[in-house]
């Protein structure tokens, strides 16, 4: 299973593309921007799409790419998530004022179809297998673990303190990657807090929870503070997964 990080960072300027992960070349989890670079041919090779939430930096692209590539292919994308999260793509996104509703047109071969999944419930495409994880964020989220079979890779979404999170992570025992973010320094702790995402003194918190060993990555930096969230990192958490920032354009074999 080969993984591609198209976008990583919290917001755009300057190169930067927001949340999407290509997961061979037939699997997006989340659309953000990062999945407006893949060409036209990949666009419409996409046949599965794994949404985290329902926030602007995780779907953008997929109202559009639907519409980009709907014509090109022969069956419809299916997009997964929690129940409450396929609920608000249909009423705030899919809903004939934002955008058309793609699971009703074209009625002769819509371009969408939903499946809701339930976090813990793994989803078999083929040898692959990804479930959905507790996520702790401000609105309804999940994170999600990537099995090839031989080792596992977790991202964790948006999300605040979460230690069901780490409960799960300690019992796979295929985990090689595990991707976390970290969306603000510490001098916006406070709006850390108050928006459920992780600041450097509370992702040490909860990588203390981290019992096996894995390579740590940090996604969703806020632009612009990379380099500052890092360094806070580096001098909070423990020495134990040192983790490192996660790139654009990063490839993982699984
Ligand atoms: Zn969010
Ligand atoms: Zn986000």
């Amino acid at each position: 299973m080969k993984v591609t990080i198209l976008g990583c960072s919290g917001g755009i300027g300057g190169g930067r593309h927001t949340t999407a992960l290509l997961v061979d070349d037939d699997i997006l989890i989340d659309a953000g921007s990062g999945a407006t670079k893949l060409s036209l041919e990949q666009l419409a090779a996409i046949d599965h799409v794994f949404i985290t939430h329902t926030h602007l930096d995780h779907i953008l692209a997929l109202p559009l790419m639907l519409d980009s590539v709907g014509a090109m292919r022969d069956r419809p994308v299916t997009v997964y998530a929690i129940d409450s999260v396929i609920e608000i793509l249909r009423q705030d996104i899919f809903n004939w004022r934002i955008w058309p509703d793609f699971t009703e047109v074209p009625e002769e071969r819509p371009y969408l179809r939903y499946q809701a999944i339930e976090v813990y419930e793994p989803i078999r495409l083929g040898k692959r297998s990804i479930t959905a994880l507790p996520a702790s964020h401000t609105v309804p989220a999940v994170g999600y673990q990537l099995d090839s079979g031989a080792a596992s890779l977790v991202f964790s979404g948006d999300t605040g303190p979460n230690p069901a999170l780490w409960d799960w992570l300690n019992h796979i025992e295929n985990l090689r990657v595990v991707i976390v973010e970290t969306a603000f320094p510490q001098d916006e702790h406070g709006i850390a807090e108050a928006s459920k995402h992780l600041s450097p003194k509370l992702l040490a918190v909860e990588l203390a929870q981290l019992k096996r060993s894995a390579e740590v990555y940090i996604t969703h930096l806020k632009p612009g503070r990379e380099q500052t969230i890092m360094e806070e990192i580096a001098q909070h958490a423990s020495n134990d997964h040192q983790p490192r920032v996660l790139e654009e354009g990063r490839v993982f074999w699984l």
